[in-house]
């Protein structure tokens, strides 16, 4: 029978350290572009806008809204059997990138498209803690 230990968790690396290390401490960690302003999620080595190696870390409101979601009935693996149903979204960060995301925190026929949300974390490690996202 698998468990929640069975889950594939991420492992950091040189691009994505900050971010990881932020999670754990509870900060929603994204990168900021030191040439032109662009502010982008998932971590990358350049800028994504005008490809700019001046890249930043800043820590992001946590606050950001629904762009869209589905509702995961069947799970991808054992290792998520016990979690269906989960709200799997894409939610816009107030700062201007996507992340996705799952939305806890109340039902999954509860959550909809525009809902405010707000950053919350799941230790799945020491080294792990996953961002979700609840309403705000
Ligand atoms: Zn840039």
């Amino acid at each position: 029978m698998a468990t929640g230990s069975d889950k594939p968790i991420p492992t950091a690396t040189f691009e994505t350290r900050p971010y990881w290390e932020g999670c754990k401490r509870r900060e929603l960690r994204i990168q900021r572009c030191a040439a032109c302003g662009h502010n982008q999620f998932f971590p990358r080595l350049y800028c994504t806008r005008c490809f700019s190696d001046r890249i930043e870390w800043i820590k992001a409101s946590g606050r950001a809204t629904v762009s869209t979601f589905t509702i995961v009935r069947r799970p991808v693996s054992p290792a998520f059997a016990d979690d269906v149903p989960y709200v799997v979204a894409l939610v816009k960060l107030d700062e201007g990138p996507t992340m996705m995301t799952n939305i806890v925190g109340c039902a999954p026929e509860q959550v909809a498209i525009g809902m405010a949300v707000r950053v919350t974390f799941e230790d799945w490690s020491e080294e792990i803690a996953i961002p979700k996202f609840e309403p705000a």
